[in-house]
């Protein structure tokens, strides 16, 4: 559960923390935006996984390319983006697209990490669908490193999580990372 008070009285303090006036202009309304801004994500993180199971002759890869994604590093608490890019053999049942959509959304909007990030929608996905296998990859940069210097901005890490047949199948697998790259 969201606690608004306990987020207002951490951002007045984290602002103070840092040299700043929490009652100038500009910041005056930041800490209360910012917890509303986290009860709006937090409204974000369950939706319906509605399935169609008409579908149980359709046993070839379902794919979905470039999902967007913004996430916070739960190290530095500063964004980390990019996309995701989500395959799926059914086992009779399928979702629409747009829920793996919500899936990505749903897993992002807390403190993460992408490893993490990667493997619970891989786990979530399998555990809905129960596909014959399921595979994630994330691209994605993070303002930690690229605004520290510590990397090249625009620095993409990838990781990935493989389940079923994308792990058993070495075709499943090649063909899978060949489609993501889109040659
Ligand atoms: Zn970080």
């Amino acid at each position: 559960m969201i606690d608004k008070e306990k987020i207002r009285q951490a951002i007045r303090l984290f602002l103070e923390g840092i040299g700043e006036d929490p009652d100038r202009e500009g910041l005056r309304e930041t800490p209360d935006r910012i917890a509303r801004m986290w009860e709006e994500f937090e409204g974000m993180r369950s939706f319906d996984m509605k399935l169609f199971e008409e579908f149980g002759d359709y046993n070839e890869m379902v794919l979905v390319k470039d999902i967007r994604f913004y996430s916070l590093c739960e190290h530095h608490l500063l964004p980390f983006f990019g996309q995701v890019h989500i395959a799926y053999i059914p086992d009779g049942v399928i979702c629409g697209l747009s829920k793996l959509v919500r899936t990505v959304r749903a897993f992002s909007l807390r403190p993460q990490v992408q490893e993490r990030l990667t493997e619970e929608i891989a786990d979530f996905l399998e555990k809905e669908l129960k596909p014959k296998g399921v595979g994630v990859v994330v691209e994605a940069e993070h303002l930690c490193m690229s605004m520290r210097g510590a990397m090249s901005p625009g620095h993409i890490t990838t990781t990935s999580a493989l389940r079923g047949a994308f792990l058993k199948d070495m075709k499943t697998r090649e063909e899978f990372l060949k489609l993501i790259k889109g040659v």
